[in-house]
This record gives C-alpha cells, sequence and structure tokens, in this order.
C-alpha cells in the first residue's frame, strides 16, 4: 500500500505513531537513563538508555520505512553508524573496500584504525568499485560521491559482490532515501548521516543503518551497546520531527540543485558542473536508472579559491558553510578539508528558498 504513496505523504506517514484516542498526534520525545524493571525481571523491556529509548525505536521505524528496510538502528552521527558497522562487520585478515572520492572521514578511519588491526583496506573510486568488489569481503559504496558526485552502478555492484559472498554497504547521504533505495537494487546495509537532509536544519547530528538481515542488525546494535555510540532522545525527536517536511523540502531542493546546475552550465567562467540530473552528464545514465531524485547538491569548479570566495560575498542567499541538505543554501569550498579536489572547487547545497530567487542571486553573485 505504502508504495502508492509520494514522497511528502510517506514522510508524514513515517512520523506518525499507532492512532490512540487521547494520545498526542505527534510522538513525545523520552529521555531516559534507567526504566522500572519489574519484579519477573522480564529482558524484553526497556532497561538501560545506552540499551533501549522509545524514541529511538519511533525514530527507527521512520527510517526503515524510508529506507525500505526491516530495521535501522539510530547513532549519534554518520560517523558512529558506519564506523559501527565496519567494526561489528569486518573481521581482522578481511578485505575492506572504501570509496576513494567519498566522504573524506571514512577513508581516514579505515586507513588509520581498520588498517591497524589486520584489515586490508583498498580505495576505490566509484568507477573502480565493481572491479575493487571482485576481491573484497566487505564493500562500502557512496553514490553519488560526496564531494564530486560520481555514481556507482549499484545494481551491477550488488551482483558482484553477491556472486563474491561479500557484504555490500551503501552509505546513501547524498542521495537520501527519498532520492534511491539501495536495498531494492540488492545493497545489504544502508548507512547515511541524519544530519544532513533528514534533519535539514543544520541544527543536530544523527546517523543510521537500516537492512533487512536480522543477524547484521542484530550484531551492529550489540556493537552500539557495547561502544555507545548512541543518539540523545532530544536529537531523535528532532530528526524525527524533520522527517515529517522531508518530502516537501525534498522536492523544493532538487528542484532548486537542477536550476542552480543549469545557470552554473551556461557560464563561460564556470570550469566544470558535475549534476547527475543534467542530461548531459557523465553519470545521468546509471542516475536516471537506479535514483527516483538527483538530490540536492551541485558540485561545481570555479577558476581559483578566490572565486568561491568572491561568489560567497556578493551573494546574499548562499551561506558559506560546510554540511549540506539544510533548508539555507550553502557553499563549501571542500579543498579547505582537504579532499582531493582543485582549490576552485565548490560543493553547493541547494536550500528550500524559492528557486527564482535563488537563481537571479546567484547570477549576480557571479558578475
Ligand atoms: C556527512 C557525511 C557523513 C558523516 O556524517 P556525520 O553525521 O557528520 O557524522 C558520512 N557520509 C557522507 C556521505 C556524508 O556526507
Amino acid at each position: 500500500m505504502d508504495g502508492l504513496y509520494g514522497d511528502s505523504t510517506r514522510s508524514v506517514k513515517a512520523v506518525s505513531p499507532e492512532e490512540i484516542p487521547g494520545a498526542p498526534i505527534a510522538a513525545p520525545p523520552v529521555p531516559a537513563a534507567a526504566y522500572h524493571i519489574p519484579s519477573s525481571e522480564d529482558d524484553s523491556l526497556d532497561s538501560y538508555g545506552r540499551y533501549h529509548n522509545p524514541t529511538w525505536r519511533q525514530l527507527e521505524s521512520a527510517l526503515a520505512e524510508l529506507e525500505g528496510a526491516a530495521a535501522a538502528l539510530a547513532f549519534g552521527s554518520g560517523m558512529a553508524a558506519i564506523t559501527s558497522v565496519l567494526r561489528a562487520l569486518v573481521k581482522p585478515g578481511a578485505t575492506v573496500v572504501v570509496p576513494a572520492d567519498g566522504y573524506y572521514q571514512v577513508r581516514r578511519y579505515a586507513t588509520d584504525s581498520l588498517s591497524r588491526q589486520g584489515v586490508t583496506v583498498i580505495e576505490a573510486t566509484c568507477a573502480e568499485m565493481v572491479d575493487a568488489a571482485t576481491a573484497a569481503d566487505v564493500v562500502l559504496a557512496e553514490t553519488p560521491s560526496n564531494p564530486g558526485l560520481d555514481v556507482v552502478d549499484l545494481h551491477h555492484l550488488a551482483m558482484t559482490c553477491r556472486n563474491r559472498g561479500a557484504i555490500l554497504v551503501v552509505d546513501n547521504t547524498t542521495a537520501t532515501p527519498l532520492g534511491q533505495q539501495p536495498l531494492s537494487l540488492g545493497a545489504d546495509l544502508v548507512v547515511g548521516s541524519a544530519t544532513k537532509m533528514l534533519s535539514g536544519h543544520h541544527d543536530v547530528l544523527a546517523g543510521y543503518v537500516a537492512g533487512c538481515h536480522t543477524e547484521q542488525i542484530a550484531a551492529i546494535e550489540n556493537e552500539r551497546r557495547l561502544t555507545g555510540p548512541i543518539l540523545g532522545a532530544l536529537e531523535a525527536w528532532l530528526v524525527l520531527r524533520s522527517i515529517g517536511t522531508a518530502g516537501l523540502r525534498f522536492e523544493r531542493q532538487c528542484q532548486n540543485a537542477l536550476a542552480i546546475a543549469m545557470t552554473l552550465h551556461s557560464r563561460p567562467a564556470v570550469r566544470s558542473v558535475r549534476y547527475p540530473g543534467l542530461t548531459d552528464d557523465p553519470s545521468h545514465e546509471i542516475a536516471n536508472r537506479q535514483m527516483k531524485r538527483f538530490g540536492g547538491i551541485v558540485a561545481v569548479e570555479l577558476e581559483n579559491a578566490a572565486a568561491v570566495h568572491s561568489l560567497v560575498h556578493n551573494s546574499e542567499l548562499f551561506v558559506f558553510a560546510t554540511s549540506f541538505g539544510g533548508i539555507h543554501s550553502s557553499v563549501d569550498r571542500r579543498a579547505r578539508w582537504g579532499d582531493p579536489v582543485p582549490e576552485g572547487f565548490a560543493r553547493i547545497s541547494a536550500g528550500i528558498e524559492d528557486t527564482d530567487d535563488l537563481i537571479t542571486d546567484l547570477e549576480q553573485a557571479l558578475g
């Protein structure tokens, strides 16, 4: 039935608790460190705050619903979710593939921390992912990649992993579950940062894991209990509250991102633009097959760092800030963070402002 609904309806339904007469329509947050234990000492009840929380469960059911997963687990940040999955699934002596052109801290964690524990780490770009997977036990893919917005053919990658018996984990942060559903394309697990579009207001950090295999989810949940990278109940509630408007916000962000990409594309001073929704983008064909929407991020290369600074300085609507997926449009110069990109490379995140206002502002800021 839910498959028949549009994304805004699904977002609203995902955060709607069971209808109980007299109960609030919106689930209230439940901050709790310890719970009353019955004399039967029943293990299935909530007992301690590092193990259980009713607000996590509300959020996890919303996330599972949006990802098309059987279960989801909430974490204190995207990195907490990703590193917990890797710790739970990657055994000493195993080979893990991580994105060479994806989120830089995942790569750093793998090379600094996992390789010290006898794990072989292979870094592969989107284009190299399928080949690299033929030698792997666990593959972490990111598509579209952050910040370059290259795309991996997820169905092809999932088939390759399946033939080899490797576990495929997909970071769905940039696409969002409203843009693409990796589990339906054959991935075993999805990880994501809910700090970005899902929370969407630049005011909370959160992460999640979603999947369909009970043993994998149980192993990751056990890792969360033991190491404690948990999400506060109030933060879980903020994300939950935001998910209700995710469909609406994301639709506008995707519309704004396409308009921004087309405007930049038409400018001779712009060296290159990547957006999987542009019909002449090298990723468009695969993106069009596996993505429902092309996302709210545009990657652009201007002449140099000064050109990025001047764009931000001359704009009234784009803020100079990192992260993406929030209500404000923003510009981040990624070389600042050590991403392997040119000095004039900027990741632009489309906010929810009116499209005409953003484009007018961008055109005057480009001069
Ligand atoms: C931001 C981001 C992360 C990390 O998420 P945090 O919530 O900042 O820990 C992981 N992967 C991708 C693709 C990201 O953009």
